[in-house]
């Protein structure tokens, strides 16, 4: 499957649920899962029932939406998670949160993963000091991620730490909005993980 390239809001509705992929339109009553409580389409409103299978496979798709992850580079997620010692699904999320375009996302440097990923595609980050600009590049712990010092006084910036201002960020975090970078400080644990995931589903889909 490609990527998807329509309209974002017909993925929330496809799900059911809000997967923030648009930024502040999501915390407004614009969003579309809020004005059109059903699934898009014709059936939209007639489906209601998923097969044991069905419902695994909504999580997986789920998931990759929240993370914009294309379905090869998620399988690839899920072999890392699985040969790791530990709770897979919760691993697997553990992944997905280390991509510098969601790191980018939870400091507050962006306001949708979306926007993220192309501020990094446009080299605005660095990561040790170092330009980064791959969007799945899987930070770790002790990470200092930043915006670039000449891109800094860029206005887009300006108005992201103002936009997110009132959304605070994540413990596992730390973050200087006035210097514009954050460091790793731990990995997250999975009550920390706000994604409305069942990640249980989606090792059982990878395990047939
Ligand atoms: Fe659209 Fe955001 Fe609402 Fe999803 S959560 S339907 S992306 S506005």
């Amino acid at each position: 499957m490609g990527r998807h390239t329509g309209a974002v809001c017909r993925l929330c509705r496809r799900e059911n649920d809000k997967l923030y992929l648009k930024g502040d339109r999501c915390y407004s009553d614009k969003c579309a899962v809020v004005r059109h409580a059903y699934p898009p389409g014709e059936h939209g409103q007639g489906r209601k029932k998923f097969s044991e299978f069905g419902q695994q496979l909504r999580e997986k798709q789920k998931a990759r939406r929240i993370y914009g992850v294309m379905e090869r580079q998620f399988r690839r997620y899920f072999k890392e998670a699985d040969r790791r010692r530990g709770v897979t699904g919760e691993i697997l999320l553990q992944i997905l949160e280390s991509r510098l375009d969601t790191v980018v996302y939870r400091m507050g440097l962006a306001r949708s993963r979306a926007e993220a990923r192309q501020l990094i595609n446009h080299g605005h980050f660095e990561v040790n000091g170092r330009k980064v600009n791959i969007a799945s590049y899987q930070t770790k712990v002790g990470d200092i991620v930043a915006v670039r010092e000449h891109r800094k006084n860029k206005p887009v910036f300006k108005q992201i730490i103002e936009d997110r201002e009132q959304q605070g960020i994540v413990d596992w975090l730390e973050v200087n909005h006035e210097k514009l970078e954050g460091k790793v400080i731990r990995v997250p644990q999975r009550d920390e993980i706000d994604v409305p995931v069942t990640e249980h589903f989606i090792v059982e889909l990878y395990s047939r």
